[in-house]
């Protein structure tokens, strides 16, 4: 399992950054995840979610 969230499956993305020269090199941006306690199927569990999923209420918190 890498990291990537649970309940959307959210994960990195790649891009290039170009600077002012024009010099570009590779960029990894990482989806803000938070390791929480959710309820799932009436079980406690740690799974990683994103920040998106956490607002819009998407898990059951413990
Ligand atoms: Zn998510």
């Amino acid at each position: 399992m890498g990291r990537k969230c649970a309940v959307c499956g959210k994960t990195a993305q790649y891009g290039a950054v170009v600077s002012h020269a024009h010099n570009v090199s590779k960029k990894k941006r990482h989806p803000n995840l938070h390791r929480i306690w959710a309820k799932i199927n009436g079980k406690k569990k740690r799974i990683l979610v994103c920040t998106k999923c956490l607002r819009s209420g998407k898990i059951e918190k413990v």
